[in-house]
């Protein structure tokens, strides 16, 4: 699972940590974990799972980084995923470093019950290395709310913590913020005006394509249409179809089909085309968003590409030969690292409510989402800018230099 896009993270790593004149040693302590947890979940029944916390770099403040139930999930595949959080909560300036979890298990072979038990079983099995301070999982794929708030029950259970601090992504009834579900979407949106602001596009008729429909394609596609009304999404994909009409698609009406119909292939309407689900990628408009899966634009498809921005909102959706493709061509990658770090931008505010034991509005949510990601997508055009660089190094740059200055 996603082995090609943890290969492209790491070329990225070593050509920017080249860039920026770290020695051979210093890119192996940059690339080193500080701890790895490996351990079995046995659950009553005396089913055994495999669990993994990978703990990357806490120099900058507690570990973050979410949790995946996944019958694939691998040592490597988590460890290089840690690496990644900690330079993406270092691009955004987050206090926070960089971790990640999992859980080798198909949640669809388990009954309620037995997930119940599986998320207890994994906080004992971290008990003593997570914790507010420390460490501060997050869901991630499989993971939910749900999941979430027995975690923070076990976690409270075993140590005392009242804070609801030890874990984000909770239910809003159990300490979760206003404002979560949205954010990945919304910071994607906020990062795209700032690079079609510094363009001297953001004003022109922008026509945009988005490669899924899941909670980040669907917020990205419903703000873009709320706050930029000269902005069209023309095209949405999911894994059944594309949508594409030239003139814009009804984001409400889309959003609605896909919950009731499940799928995007049977949406009807008058001016709006189904094409095979693999179309998004070669529709032609200036920004094309993937926002489902990594590793899903490389040196076989690129060529059909046809868009003058790619917004990175899935982790690693453009492979490191495609990149290099993309750049020799002019076409601007907005990275992965910026672009859809609005949600553990949101997590770390989520976390600072708890602290406090306070409860924030969505608007004062909103505002600092952008008080974060804003500065961090100027900082990166900066740079780019003034060094000559593509955008993704840029931002790597920034985030390395940062985690070396934090020792
Ligand atoms: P999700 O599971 O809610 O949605 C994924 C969507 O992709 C679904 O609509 C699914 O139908 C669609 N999809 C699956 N295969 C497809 C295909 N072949 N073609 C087109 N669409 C396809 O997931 P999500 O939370 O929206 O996350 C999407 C991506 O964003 C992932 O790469 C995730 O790691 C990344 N991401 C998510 C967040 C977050 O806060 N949710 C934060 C950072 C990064």
């Amino acid at each position: 699972m996603e082995k090609n896009m943890l290969d492209t993270a790491h070329a990225i790593i070593r050509e920017a940590a080249t860039a920026s004149g770290l020695s051979a040693e210093e890119l192996d302590s940059l690339l080193e974990l500080e701890a790895a947890h490996e351990f079995d979940i046995v659950l009553s029944s005396g089913k055994k799972f495999k669990a993994f916390r990978m703990q990357h770099n806490s120099k900058r403040g507690p570990y973050k980084g979410g949790v995946r139930f996944h019958p694939e999930v691998d040592f490597d595949e988590v460890r290089a995923l840690a690496t990644l959080m900690s330079l993406k909560t270092a691009a955004v300036n987050l206090p926070l470093g960089g971790a990640k979890g999992g859980v080798v298990v198909n949640p669809k072979d388990l009954s309620h019950d037995e997930l119940e038990e599986i998320a207890r079983k994994y906080v004992q099995g971290l008990q003593e290395f997570i914790g507010p301070e420390k460490d501060v999982p997050a869901p991630d794929v499989n993971t939910n709310a749900e999941i979430i708030d027995w975690m923070v029950d076990e976690y409270g259970k075993l140590t005392g913590d009242n804070t609801k601090a030890s874990f984000t992504g909770k239910s809003l009834e159990n300490g979760g913020s206003l404002g979560r579900t949205a954010a990945t979407g919304r910071g994607g949106y906020l990062v795209l005006n700032e690079v079609l602001e510094d363009t001297g596009k953001a004003d022109d008729e922008v026509t945009i394509a988005v490669q899924g429909i899941g909670n980040v394609g669907e917020y990205f596609m419903t703000t873009v249409k709320k706050e930029r009304p000269n902005w069209k999404v023309v095209a949405i994909s999911d894994s059944t179809g594309t949508l594409y009409d030239m003139n814009g698609l009804d984001a409400e009406l889309v959003v609605a089909h896909k919950k009731s119909a499940g799928k995007l292939a049977t949406f009807i309407q008058e001016g709006v085309q189904v094409l095979d689900s693999d179309a998004i990628l070669s529709i032609e408009c200036d920004v094309l968003a993937p926002a489902a899966l990594g590793d899903v634009i490389t040196e076989e498809n690129v060529a059909t590409v046809r868009a003058d921005y790619i917004l990175e909102l899935a982790n690693g959706p453009v492979n490191a030969k495609a990149g290099e493709a993309l750049e020799s061509r002019e076409v601007t990658v907005i990275p992965d690292i910026i672009a859809n770090a609005g949600g553990v931008i949101v997590s770390y505010l989520e976390w600072q409510q708890n602290m406090a034991h306070e409860s924030w509005t969505e608007e004062e949510v909103k505002t600092k989402l952008a008080d974060y990601i804003v500065p961090a997508t100027k900082d990166m055009l900066q740079k780019a800018t003034s060094e000559h660089i593509s955008l993704k190094q840029a931002a790597f740059t920034i985030a390395i230099r940062r985690l070396m200055e934090a020792r």
